[in-house]
């Protein structure tokens, strides 16, 4: 069987690139500013498709200064697709890297041409060069990559091209091929196909990793108050069900603090609605640091605020709550701003739901809010069996 013309795989690897460098470059103009490094893969796609074009028309036109240009393009191509890389994952590389590369590149072809070194050493340098590339690439995914699906493609996808640009490099040393790059023997056809469809399954991790980022953010929009990062009532609910039936099936205690700013009128009112926001903002981060980890903190509207806290008994219930309300901001640009809190626990004795124990623990906001705010109080009329007690700020916990 003989060996099938080099220039169709060349011809298929640029269409694929352009196709992928398309794709990208629309993702770049839809997707959010936050999903970075698109660009970056796009603008790596499509000088592969370049230097495939110059690699295509070898033989046909000045063959050297063709295949120089040629192989500068794929180096550049393969650092713009570890800088697209580094970028969606916040990774620092210095500003001069692509500027440094296009330089060693070029210097290294003008020097190969003009030296009339033969085709091996060009395909040595593509192959060095192109295996460093992948390995960095690589490294990066699997050290700032996460498990998701499109992480794995691409750290596979880089270790394989990697390995195929080790393992031609090697053959080409033991064996030298024929002095064109369409002298085609197996191994070059093999090197060809792997490198193409390497280079697209590259753009495809790029392109899912890309997709599954904005997933990501998307659902966080869903589920995450904009202002402060906590819950929305609706996500508030979905997590606080799933943990009312594990604590009820286990027979653990859940307990629920209503929290509620006092008198933020008059903090909009005195110091506007933009420090007012950042006083509602300062808030849930104090709170978060003073909640365990499983808690659940949602926006339930305006400035108030429920924690829902799994495997929690009444009496640490009413601790945390003491806690969140002796903090203080440690913003010296803030006004004060205190805050009234109804702690309710899960009623293990009767049918209990989770939207009678935040009634419940809204209740107790309420008597806080009654009996003069700046309190941790708990609803009277309770149906649990600590119903009727009650906890002030005033009395140490
Ligand atoms: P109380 O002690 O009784 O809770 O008094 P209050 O002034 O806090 O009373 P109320 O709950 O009626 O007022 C809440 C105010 O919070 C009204 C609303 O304009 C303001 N508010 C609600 N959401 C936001 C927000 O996201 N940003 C800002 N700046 N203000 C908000
Ligand atoms: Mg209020
Ligand atoms: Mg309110």
């Amino acid at each position: 069987m003989s060996a099938p013309d080099l220039r169709i795989f060349i011809l298929i690897n640029g269409l694929m690139a352009l196709l992928m460098a398309l794709l990208l470059f629309f993702q770049a103009r839809t997707y959010p500013r936050s999903i970075r490094g698109l660009n970056h893969w796009a603008i790596g796609q499509l000088l592969a498709f370049f230097s495939t074009l110059l690699f295509g028309l070898q033989g046909l036109v000045q063959t050297l200064v063709f295949a120089g240009m040629g192989n500068v393009l794929l180096v550049l191509s393969g650092a713009y697709l570890l800088v697209g890389t580094c970028r969606h994952m916040d990774v620092a590389l210095p500003r001069y890297f692509v500027p440094a590369v296009a330089v060693y590149a070029a210097v290294a072809m003008v020097w190969l041409i003009a030296g009339d070194a033969p085709y091996l050493y060009r395909l040595l340098f593509i192959c060095g060069t192109m295996a460093v590339l992948f390995a960095a690439h690589a490294a990066v995914v699997g050290e700032y990559g996460n498990a998701s699906l499109a992480c794995r493609v691409l750290l596979t996808v880089s270790v394989l091209l990697t390995i195929v640009m080790l393992v031609r490099g090697v053959t080409a040393w033991v064996d030298p091929p024929a002095s064109s790059i369409f002298a085609a023997s197996t191994i070059q056809v093999v090197y060809f196909a792997s490198f193409s469809f390497g280079l697209l399954l590259l753009s495809i991790g790029g392109v899912l990793m890309a997709t599954e980022r904005m997933r990501g953010e998307l659902e966080y929009l869903v589920s995450n108050d904009s202002l402060t990062g906590a819950y929305t009532r609706r996500a508030l609910f979905a997590l606080g069900e799933n943990e009312a039936a594990r604590c009820q099936r286990l027979g653990t205690e859940m307990a629920a603090l209503m929290m509620d700013l006092d008198h933020f009128k008059n903090i909009n009112d005195k110091h506007g609605h933009h420090v007012g926001d950042m006083v509602i903002s300062d808030f849930v981060h104090r709170a978060q640091t003073l909640l365990r980890r499983p808690a659940i903190l949602g926006r339930y509207g305006g400035e108030e605020f429920v924690a829902l806290l799994p495997d929690t008994t009444r009496e640490e219930a009413l601790r945390v709550a003491e806690r969140i309300r002796q903090s203080v901001t440690t913003d010296p640009a803030l006004p004060v701003c205190q805050v009234s809190i109804g702690v309710a626990t899960f009623n293990h004795a009767a049918p209990d739901t989770l939207t009678a124990l935040i009634d419940r623990a809204d209740t107790g906001l309420y008597r806080a809010k009654q009996l003069g705010r700046n309190r941790v109080e708990e609803a009277l009329a309770s149906p649990s069996t600590h119903a009727n007690s009650a906890s002030t700020s005033t009395s140490p916990l």
